[in-house]
């Protein structure tokens, strides 16, 4: 097993998450088997209970594990699956050390940062690091540490990656410092604070192997020139990664700086011409444009990244520029909205901004919008359906107020006290009709979808939710996964979050019909341009 250990340097927010999952990407263009663990330093067992304004999405695997969102970085980039061992925090870490301390398997030691946690880490990283990837092992472990360094978060983390640098032969672990080279007044790439990163990396014992200098712009020769004889790393091995339009370019960014050549040298591995299939499948030229609103509570992209990267996928495959209107659910403007070729109404949480969402949701319903909504968009087209169709104006979430309960709390839920990790999480297979809108997208009546969710279709309505027209057209079981209004150009909406598995050469089915409508809608005069 080779690792690449990237860390980060100056401040957070740097891009560290895209660049790691860049890097591996331009691994996997050369056949090799890439797998990625990210190292979260804050005190949470999971990413689950934490506030997405805060920290971004929570992204939700196969098997159910609410993790960080840089792991669907990882996930759409590299292709791959990901599970929670992919996830390290530091309260996962303490949890099994305090677990096996009650056990006794210390055997009467005292129980100590080093070696018990660091332990720990390492253990939790080679683990992580050989879990099969696609059926086969991986054979090079990416290990993004969360984090800047020289926060005391961190420290522990730092020092495993620092026992393992000792113990592992050096062709099989590299460390790669991601760092900013901010601009100065007078347009001048400084490089003092990659400098002061550097050495707070080497005050812990390490000595980066290469830089990834994060800039604006392109990091020139000289500059490159100064970093290494300030830093100790070869020239070559100072990387240039300027900002770019697209996300899906930085690989193609540090292939052009050569890094995969010198990583490769670097780790021992044989050097082999990158497939450029992927390139084609993200660089896709647009023909075309349209404009859809994501009605929401928070306005902030981080919030919804794997639903603004789905759109993109769709879009691409579509040669359609996806261009996003964010709009407050609280503020909703409807001049905007009866512009626009489509509305999505992404998952959520409480009470916040739902007379917006469901005024949103009734605009769409009602003016031939295409709508596409996730979960708790699903949720919210019964309620909205259930009070203009049915006439049942108290029709609500058990969630959200009182009233008539058409979405009801799933019966398992009952008897769960704690919060964290505790919904109706990951994959679940759906069976779905034959002859529906969305049996027609995904082409097949078995499918299997990711989901995060604590409510229902309230199984007492269906029938008179159905009567009144709506069409529930896939299943788990006896429960609801999908909507349709049939007679409408596109009304979508599921109870599983299908923005999770969308892949930039697997787009997700809904976002490719939604994207479809949007364009009709747009090419039939409607919407932005008519
Ligand atoms: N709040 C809703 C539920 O718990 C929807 C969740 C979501 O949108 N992820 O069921």
């Amino acid at each position: 097993m080779k690792y690449i250990i990237v860390t980060g340097g100056v401040m957070s927010g740097l891009g560290k998450g895209i660049t790691t999952a860049s890097i591996g990407r331009i691994l996997k263009n050369r056949r090799f088997e890439v797998t990625a663990v990210k190292i979260d330093p804050y005190l949470n067992i999971d990413a689950g209970t934490m506030n997405p304004a805060q920290h971004g999405e929570v992204f939700v695997l196969n098997d159910g594990s609410e993790v960080d969102l840089d792991l669907g970085n990882y996930e759409r980039f590299l292709d791959i699956n990901l599970n929670a061992s992919h996830n390290i925090t530091t309260g996962k870490v303490y949890r099994n050390v305090i677990e096996k301390e009650r056990r006794g398997d210390y055997l009467g030691s005292t129980v100590q940062i080093i070696p018990h946690i660091t332990d720990e880490i390492k253990s939790s990283i080679r683990k992580a690091a050989c879990q099969k990837i696609n059926g086969t092992e991986p054979e090079i472990c990416l290990v993004e540490v969360g984090g800047t360094v020289g926060d005391i978060e961190s420290m522990p983390f730092l020092e495993a990656v620092r026992q393992m640098r000792g113990e592992l032969p050096s062709q099989d672990l590299v460390l790669i410092h991601v760092t900013l080279v901010p601009i100065d007044t007078m347009g001048e790439l400084k490089t003092k604070p990659t400098q002061h990163s550097v050495k707070a990396l080497r005050e812990v014992g390490i000595q980066p192997d290469f830089i990834v200098a994060r800039s604006t712009r392109t990091t020139d020769y000289s500059t490159k020139k100064k970093i290494s004889a300030f830093c100790d790393v070869p020239p070559e091995a100072v990387i240039s990664a300027a900002t770019v339009p697209d996300i899906y370019e930085v690989p193609l960014e540090l292939e052009r700086e050569g890094l995969a050549d010198v990583l490769c040298d670097r780790l021992h591995l044989e050097k082999r011409e990158p497939e450029t299939s992927w390139y084609r499948t993200v660089m896709k030229e647009y023909s075309e444009s349209v404009a859809v609103a994501i009605v929401s509570k928070y306005g902030i992209e981080d919030v919804y990244i794997s639903i603004k990267e789905a759109l993109k996928h769709a879009g691409r495959a579509l040669s359609t520029q996806v261009e996003i209107v964010w709009m407050d659910a609280e503020h909703l403007d409807k001049t905007v909205l009866a512009a626009i070729d489509g509305i999505l109404v992404p998952g959520g949480f409480g009470s916040r901004g739902v007379k917006g969402k469901l005024e949103a949701i009734q605009f769409a319903r009602t003016n031939a919008i295409p709508y596409l909504g996730l979960c708790f968009g699903f949720q919210l087209a019964v309620i909205e359906y259930a009070q203009h169709m049915l006439g049942w104006s108290n029709a609500i979430s058990e969630e959200i107020g009182n009233g008539r309960y058409v979405i009801a709390i799933l019966p398992e839920q009952h008897s769960v006290t704690e919060l964290g990790g505790t919904m109706r999480l990951g994959n679940y297979p759906i069976t779905v009709k034959e002859g529906t809108l969305i049996h027609q997208l995904y082409g097949k009546q078995e499918i299997i979808e990711r989901h995060r969710h604590r409510y229902e279709v309230n199984p007492q309505y269906i029938d008179d939710l159905r009567q009144a027209g709506l069409v529930f057209s896939s299943q788990n079981g006896d429960r609801m996964e999908s909507l349709e209004i049939s007679g409408h150009p596109f009304f979508l909406a599921t109870q599983f979050h299908p923005e999770f598995t969308s892949r930039p050469a697997h787009p997700s089915p809904p976002f490719i019909g939604f994207v479809h409508a949007a364009k009709e809608r747009k090419a039939a005069g409607h919407g932005k341009s008519g």
